[in-house]
């Protein structure tokens, strides 16, 4: 059985997509890191990247060239200052060059070492191939997939990603919903009470807790720089920053200081229903404004989605429960979490294998799920509320314009986060026991959708908006 902690579903990295930068930035760190435990990385003399399938036909625009020299060039994404990233990208770019693994210069010409194929490998779309020429003058190539969310695999090991956290054995192995259940019934235990336990076999609880704390802090100093920057989005489209006026229009003149204080005082307004969607719709914008300029943000599950989960949290932190702390921002979190962890098993969180409903209508069912918890439903009102806003996601296709993680992500993420809050309150008022569909079947249910999409529709920007909207009009 997959073995997957809430930190796998809840990264922090940087922006715009897990799948398509992430993704390939990690895989460049492991293959830097194989090398060297081959005693090969002070062999390499230059090397050349071959990108497949979606991450060929949609890398430009996700980043993913950038991911790739970053990844060789030894920096973190969790780490790596985001203001030093366009120096990076330039020098490697302007000399030709690479300090490879951080240690050590080598030839890279980003216009002759990175491929962008059109053709897809056999076992994921996500396809990346990393090729040396070792100083002897012999060549070596591994080929790695982004499998979504910021997972990786290496081709041979596709089978044995399961076993990557496998560091004992899980007290409540969780497969599906009906797992989780009961669990939760037979030790008469909430959702987070079940997830910490099994936490502990990765972890302390303190360090789980820092954990969630360090993941908090990141989501919400992500919001705050989304609700204070203004301008256009790089990459071409000129698309608005809209966080910005939208925090200010909000506001209505009342005065802050710093991060605490602006949260504070949104805490202290008295906002009609109409004023309380929109803080949603800020909350979510601002994350993924943030992410598509290539900021720090915590991938949950996926990058393009990033929003729905800190917007429905800091919903009910402002407008909910204007009391609720640290405890209350743990069961959230690890509650999402686990319903990620459930969908990915069951099917995917890759939008290059099954479109949008595999980012946005998974973090919305995180969200509705936990959500829903921090209102005081069982946790049969919990997976309901799951089932709710992921049945509602079926079948969304992923196109965005221009290869880039904007039109329609931006505000695809609010739309997620006010369906995330509307399906927790619609859980909260029924019997689950009276509920015709359960969240496994609609995990089931989105992964044959999956299968029966169209791939134009899978991260291409081959279809729908990508194609129906002309970019220079955007
Ligand atoms: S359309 Fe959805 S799945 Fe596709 S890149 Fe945008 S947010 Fe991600």
């Amino acid at each position: 059985m997959e073995q997957i902690s809430v930190f796998d579903m809840l990264k922090i990295g940087v922006g715009p997509s897990s799948s398509h930068t992430l993704g390939p930035w990690r895989a460049s760190q492991k293959w830097i890191q194989e090398l060297k435990d081959n005693d090969q990385f002070y062999k390499v003399k230059s090397v050349a990247i071959e990108l497949y399938g979606s991450l060929s036909l949609t890398g430009m625009g996700h980043a993913t060239d950038k991911a790739i020299i970053l990844g060789l060039s030894g920096a973190d994404p969790e780490t790596i200052p985001v203001d030093s990233i366009d120096g990076i990208i330039q020098k490697a770019t302007d000399s030709c060059e690479i300090q490879f693994g951080g240690e050590r210069n080598i030839q890279f010409n980003v216009v002759e070492h990175l491929l962008f194929k059109k053709s897809f490998l056999e076992f994921h779309s996500n396809g990346l191939m990393f090729r040396a020429l070792l100083d002897d003058g012999t060549h070596l190539s591994e080929t790695y997939y982004s499998i979504g969310g910021g997972f990786v695999v290496k081709e041979g090991q596709e089978q044995e990603e399961s076993k990557i956290h496998e560091h004992g054995k899980l007290p409540f192995p969780i497969e599906t919903g009906v797992d989780l259940a009961n669990h939760c019934s037979r030790e008469g235990k909430s959702i987070s009470q079940i997830v910490m336990q099994n936490e502990l076999i990765w972890r302390s609880e303190d360090e789980v807790k820092s954990e969630i704390d360090r993941v908090w802090k990141t989501m919400f100093e992500c919001m705050y720089i989304g609700c204070h920057t203004e301008g256009i989005l790089p990459g071409g489209l000129e698309v608005e920053r809209r966080a910005y006026g939208l925090n200010k229009r909000l506001m209505n003149g009342l005065e802050y200081a710093d991060m605490n204080s602006w949260f504070e005082s949104i805490r202290k307004l008295n906002n009609p229903f109409h004023k309380v969607i929109k803080w949603v719709s800020c909350y979510a914008l601002s994350i993924n404004e943030v992410n598509a300029s290539l900021g720090r943000v915590v991938t949950a599950p996926t990058n393009g989605s990033a929003g729905v989960i800190p917007a429905v949290l800091m919903y009910y932190l402002c407008f909910v429960n204007k009391f609720a702390g640290q405890k209350e921002i743990e069961r959230f979190l690890l509650t999402a979490g686990e319903i990620g962890s459930i969908i990915k098993k069951g099917a995917t969180i890759s939008a290059a294998m099954g479109g949008c409903q595999a980012e946005i209508g998974v973090s919305s069912a995180m969200a509705a799920g936990a959500l829903t918890d921090l209102l005081g439903g069982s946790p049969d009102h919990v997976l309901m509320a799951a089932e709710i806003a992921m049945e509602h996601h079926l079948g969304l296709t992923c196109d965005p314009i221009g290869g880039l993680v904007q039109i329609p992500c931006i505000e695809r993420n609010s739309m997620g986060a006010v369906k995330a809050i509307n399906a927790a309150e619609m859980a909260m008022e029924r019997n689950p026991k009276k509920a015709k569909i359960n969240l496994d079947m609609v995990v089931e249910t989105m992964w044959q959708t999956a299968q029966d999409m169209n791939s134009k529709y899978k991260e291409t920007s081959e279809g729908g908006l990508a194609v129906s909207v002309n970019i220079s009009a955007c």
